[in-house]
């Protein structure tokens, strides 16, 4: 199989490179991006040839896309509190990345599309857990662009019959994610914080809760989804149904870190939500196979990574 990431270079797509170049079917990879929060150093030993550039460039994908059998789509501006300071970059990379990448798709013809959503999309809508039925209140231009984002693969497989499926990561962390930088997720930063003698910053309260997910699960149902060619229009939630609160998060490090951890509040950031804790039958029917990496496990992981 000859498999295009976008956004391959990144936290996702290159520990989902490395995973798929371990496989027998998989005899190319190619990756698109454009290393604005990516870097080549992720893809070392990966043995994927790196298509340098964006996915709004046209003719460039078109080039990229030529015999591939599938497309994981993760190129995206990947932050809610960048897309509040910048709404039209966001809106670029994250919505109009997609079309892009959909046009260039049709233009091949016989792929497969499969894009990264975000859990972000609930937003404003409150019920917990979070099931795919529910309607979506996007609370910051991010998730705005990412529900244009899975809309557009819904409409592309009804309007042309592409085979897509969006899927809605939540919280995912694990090696090769970045840290030390404004738009940093809370578990590098905070391992980060730990490991460096600074002091673990807290946004809010501590109580708000999200769905982590180790970054080998998510390649794990990634990589079943592009083998055996999973079709769905519409979203499936990736995670496995674990809240865990902020201030459980720092116990936990505390555990893991071997070190007491006193984090300073900040006020709450604007386009955050409260809670976050996915309904995942959608996706235990499509992959039943896949068993999650414990939070635990993943974290010692992500520390020895460090
Ligand atoms: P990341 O920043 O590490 O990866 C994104 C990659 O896209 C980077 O390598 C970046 O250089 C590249 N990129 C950005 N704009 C581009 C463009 N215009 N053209 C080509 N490449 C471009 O982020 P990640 O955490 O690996 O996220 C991957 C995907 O998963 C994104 O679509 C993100 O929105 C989504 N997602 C991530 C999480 C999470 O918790 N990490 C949660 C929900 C959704």
């Amino acid at each position: 199989m000859k498999i295009v990431i976008t956004g391959g270079a990144g936290f996702i797509g290159s520990n989902l490179a490395h995973a798929l170049a371990q496989r027998a079917e998989v005899s190319d990879i190619r990756v698109v991006d454009d290393l604005s929060t990516g870097s080549k150093d992720n893809l070392v030993g990966a043995g994927v040839h790196l298509v340098e550039g964006s996915v709004l460039d046209g003719p460039l994908l078109d080039r990229a896309f030529r015999g591939a059998d599938v497309i994981v789509h993760l190129a995206a501006v990947p932050s809610v509190s960048r897309s509040v300071a910048d709404p039209l970059t966001s809106h670029h990379a994250n919505a109009t990345g997609t079309l892009m990448v959909l046009e260039a798709a049709r233009r091949a013809g016989d792929v497969h599309v499969i894009a990264a959503s975000s859990s972000s999309v609930y937003g404003a809508n409150t019920h917990l857990p979070k099931h795919e039925e529910l309607r979506p209140a996007p609370l910051s231009p991010y998730a705005v662009g990412k529900l244009a984002a899975e809309s557009y693969l819904a409409a592309y497989h009804h309007c042309y019959e592409l085979p897509v499926l969006p899927f809605r990561f939540f919280n995912v962390y694990g090696p090769r994610q970045p840290a030390g930088h404004d738009y940093a997720a809370v578990v590098p930063a905070w391992i980060n914080a730990v490991t460096t003698g600074q002091q673990v910053l807290v946004h809010g309260d501590g109580l708000q809760s999200r769905d982590f997910t180790y970054v080998e699960t998510v390649c794990r149902v990634l990589a079943e989804a592009v083998l055996r060619k999973v079709v769905s229009a519409d979203p499936v939630n990736l995670a496995y149904g674990t809240r865990t609160s902020l201030g459980e998060l720092i116990t936990e490090l505390e555990a893991v870190l071997g070190t007491p951890i006193e984090p300073r509040h900040l006020p709450p950031r604007p386009g955050d939500v409260r809670h976050s804790h996915a309904e995942n039958s959608r996706l235990r029917s499509l992959f039943p196979a896949v068993e999650p990496v414990p939070l635990r496990e993943g974290l010692e992981r992500t520390v020895e990574w460090f």
